[in-house]
């Protein structure tokens, strides 16, 4: 394995500049408080958000930024309406995106849009031969073939900033990749670790949205809920590290303290520990291959007493056999998972499917796609418009419509 870091600290001598898409969501705003405090080797060049423009409107006030992006049409034309600051240039949906990420002075794209929404900035940034730090995992679960490809193509870097991608990435450092015998994911066990599948027959959009580790987004706070969050992590890591799916475990840590393993031929593991504070790997991707003192928590050594670890409950959680299959299959799999998934937490959050139905109406979507194994990228955009659909008709029909 090449030094990760070799050539790259010259590049830390300035500021580097960041473009965030998604500053105003949960990984966006932890991105913004990282530059905040490390405002003499960090910068907002230029920032998105697609309806709370409100939010958007402070930040560019504090940050500065010479461009943010309204994505939705209709807060566009509501935020042309508002006062900001005269030296930041308002943008509007894609094109918008592509100015940004385009702009010379961009060091560092920063991919935190939720969803398959997230999928056109990075492979804009990519295709601009920027540094990527990607947040949005749906873009490998989509395209991670694509999207590495294009990276490589163009002298492009992926940075992972996923909490326990950024542990491998981190521990992967350690040794050849030739050399690594598997990774080993952790997970929280989100909010119903420990239930059978009876006891979420019940399941409200409150408690599926009350994590025990982890403050985030509506849609991964479910996705961690029923799991389904680790199955894309899996493909996300899959296709990041360009992992045989064989090499991939998942192991249940309810602390949230370890953010994943990697175990080399030798039998040597290594891990990455901190508490559960995302600025640490927004940090570790925006400065690497520096390591300076940031905002993120501190772990007290004093009150840290067992570590505990369980076996993931199959039975109970399906989503994550799910994850497993897509990346054991590629092709199209990812994408249809991943849009029923999107679709089928949406409806749950509109109180249109119960919980233990996500799992379900993805299982049957992916099981009756269309498969291709090496789909373009309009292939993708046409399946994952498919597999909406059949969301859709699955919530009333309970079947799914022949294949595609
Ligand atoms: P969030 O819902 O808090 O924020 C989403 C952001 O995306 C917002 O800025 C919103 O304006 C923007 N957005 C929403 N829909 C959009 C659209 N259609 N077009 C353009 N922009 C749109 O989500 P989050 O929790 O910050 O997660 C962001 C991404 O990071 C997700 O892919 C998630 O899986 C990943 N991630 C999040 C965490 C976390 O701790 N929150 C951890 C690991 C990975
Ligand atoms: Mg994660």
């Amino acid at each position: 394995m090449d030094e990760p870091g070799e050539g790259a600290n010259e590049a830390v001598a300035g500021r580097r500049r960041v473009v965030v898409l998604g500053s105003t969501g949960s990984i966006g705003t932890n991105c913004l408080d990282v530059v905040d405090h490390l405002d003499d080797r960090l910068e907002a060049l230029g920032l998105s958000a697609h309806t709370r423009w409100e939010l958007l409107l402070r930040q560019v006030e504090r940050c500065r930024p010479r461009y943010m992006t309204v994505t939705d049409p209709k807060t566009a034309r509501r935020v042309r309406e508002e006062r900001w600051p005269g030296c930041c240039r308002l943008l509007e949906g894609n094109d918008g995106i592509a100015k940004m990420v385009q702009d010379p002075d961009v060091d560092v794209v920063v991919t935190a849009i939720v969803g398959a929404a997230g999928l056109t900035g990075t492979l804009l940034a990519l295709e601009a031969g920027k540094t990527v730090a990607v947040a949005n995992k749906e873009t490998l679960v989509m395209a991670g073939p694509l999207v590495m490809e294009l990276a490589a193509s163009r002298g492009a870097r992926v940075l992972p900033v996923d909490s326990e991608h950024s542990a491998i990435f981190q521990a992967l450092r350690a040794g050849q990749a030739s050399e690594v015998a598997r990774v080993v994911l952790t997970a929280s066990g989100g909010p119903f670790r420990g239930r059978k599948r009876v006891d979420l027959e019940e399941v409200t959009i409150e408690e599926a949205l009350r994590h025990p580790t982890w403050s985030m987004g509506p849609k991964i706070t479910v996705d961690s809920a029923t799991m389904m969050n680790k199955a894309l992590e899996v493909i996300e890591a899959r296709w990041l590290f360009g992992l045989n799916p064989d090499q991939i475990e998942v192991i249940i840590h309810p602390e949230s303290i370890i953010h994943s393993f990697v175990e080399f031929r030798d039998g040597s593991i290594l891990a990455q520990l901190s508490p559960p504070d995302m600025r640490l790997p927004i940090q570790y991707a925006l400065l690497f291959p520096q390591r300076l003192a940031g905002p993120a928590r501190r772990l007290d050594w004093s009150r840290l007493d067992t570590l505990h670890f369980e076996q993931p409950d199959l039975d109970t959680f399906p989503a994550l056999e799910l994850g497993f299959e897509a990346a054991r299959r590629g092709g199209t799999c990812g994408a249809v998972l991943n849009a029923a998934n999107e679709a089928a937490v949406s409806r749950f959050l509109d109180g249109d499917l119960s919980f233990l139905d996500i799992p379900r109406v993805c299982r049957a979507i992916m099981e009756n796609h269309h498969y291709s194994p090496r789909p373009t990228l309009s292939e993708l955009g046409a399946i994952d418009r498919w597999a909406r659909q059949e969301v859709v008709r699955w919530t009333t029909t309970k079947t799914c419509s022949a294949t595609r």
